[in-house]
């Protein structure tokens, strides 16, 4: 069977199973032994050597859908990062970072790298040319992220892709956001992609995991720096994550049609003064989304107008839950200024575009019917209790 050719929803139910040669069972075996006899081959099972069964497998699924020689399964997105990141980088390094990054990436940038003697340049924008101005002599890797969150931001993937092989310079993308099933980096020219896996990966809310896959001499240098930090996930959860992914593509491809029609509904709708969805024709970088992604994912932001506030609408709904994350098959929607921007003045906020209104939704699985009855009556409850 080859990978290339198989279809997305096979190689998600199927790839990297383990066969149950002793009983037949139907699903992989749970391997969760820490210690393995040693083999004739050079080989040394350990969890935190990242190849036990379970992990070993698992990787094959996600690099099959990246269209990557290999994969690796970490114990959280923040853990795939900064693995991927120090494997590359050393003291007297420049790394170049897009300006709109996941909090918690950019926390790490500026909080530890100064103890390594990592230099870093965040982005002015998100424009290959934005990228190409923070290159200094020493840099040695380009990060991106596109969907970028909260606003829904494309970056030209092949852009940078191109700017940072022109220079010698590794680049890499966080692809949380769109999912494999959205967008295959990889294709685009970028040298190694990562996830979250806790988001659509795991895609149920109950999983915290991260997953890195590139070439296998990318994947061999990662290794090699995550051997010694040790962010392996446990057999039980990469297990549970396999059982996730199988519905991988069934999910995203449910989540961003309804996406799909919530951005409509909600662009055409009198109390909603914006959408961000890069689906939509009116977004700045429809066309290259369209250009560089299968679909336009199902993450997307949109403001109310001015007279219905935005933390009210939010205690009026029933169906969809307020929520930190996001990527699990239940809608759930959260206020960046009150959660992932809050440490940021509100000078810093409406200098990057995010006003107090600015609701960021993360479109499940549900009906969209449903979906959009709640955020009508949400809508209309708001407006009666403040007016009233
Ligand atoms: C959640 C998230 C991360 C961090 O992943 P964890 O699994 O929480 O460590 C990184 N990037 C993006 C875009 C995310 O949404």
């Amino acid at each position: 069977m080859s990978k290339k050719k198989l279809g997305l929803n096979t190689i998600c139910t199927h790839v990297g199973e383990i066969k149950d040669e002793q009983f037949k069972g139907a699903v992989s075996p749970i391997y969760v032994s820490t210690s393995y006899e040693f083999d004739d081959v050079d080989l040394k099972r350990y969890p935190r050597y990242f190849n036990t069964p379970n992990q070993e497998f698992l990787a094959k699924k996600i690099a099959a859908l990246e269209h990557t020689e290999a994969a690796m399964i970490f114990g959280s997105g923040m853990a795939a990062i900064s693995h991927m990141f120090l494997a590359f980088l050393q003291n007297g390094d420049h790394i170049v970072v897009q300006n709109t990054l996941y909090g918690g990436t950019s926390n790490f940038i500026r909080e530890e790298f100064h103890k390594y003697g990592i230099e870093y340049t965040f982005t002015e924008g998100y424009k290959v040319s934005d990228f190409e101005a923070a290159i200094q002599p020493n840099t040695k890797l380009i990060h991106i992220e596109t969907p970028s969150n909260p606003l829904l931001t494309i970056t030209d993937v092949k852009g940078v892709a191109n700017l940072g092989r022109s220079k010698g310079i590794i680049t890499t993308i966080d692809n949380t956001f769109a999912s494999p099933i959205n967008q295959n980096p990889i294709d685009l020219g970028i040298d190694i992609v990562m996830h979250s896996a806790t988001k659509y990966l795991g895609g149920h809310s109950d999983i915290l995991a991260g997953a890195v896959a590139s070439t296998q001499e990318h994947m061999d240098r990662i290794w090699n720096v995550s051997k010694n930090l040790g962010g392996s996930l446990s057999d039980m959860t990469v297990w549970m994550l396999e059982r996730s992914m199988k519905t991988l593509a069934l999910r995203v491809k449910a989540q961003t049609k309804n996406a799909h029609k919530l951005a409509a509904f909600l662009d055409k709708h009198d109390d909603v003064a914006k959408v961000y969805y890069p689906g939509l024709k009116n977004h700045p970088e429809h066309e290259l989304a369209k250009s560089q992604m299968k679909d336009f994912g199902a993450m997307l932001s949109f403001e109310l107008v001015d007279d219905i506030d935005a933390m009210s609408f939010m205690k009026q709904l029933h169906l969809i839950k307020p929520s930190m994350s996001l990527a699990g098959v239940e809608s759930t929607m959260l206020l960046p200024a009150e959660t992932s921007h809050s440490l940021l003045t509100q000078d810093q906020r409406d200098d990057i575009g995010i006003s107090n209104q600015l609701i960021r939704f993360s479109v499940g699985i549900e009906t969209f019917r449903d979906l959009k009855s709640d955020i009508n009556q949400a809508i209309t409850k708001t407006k009666t209790t403040t007016f009233a």
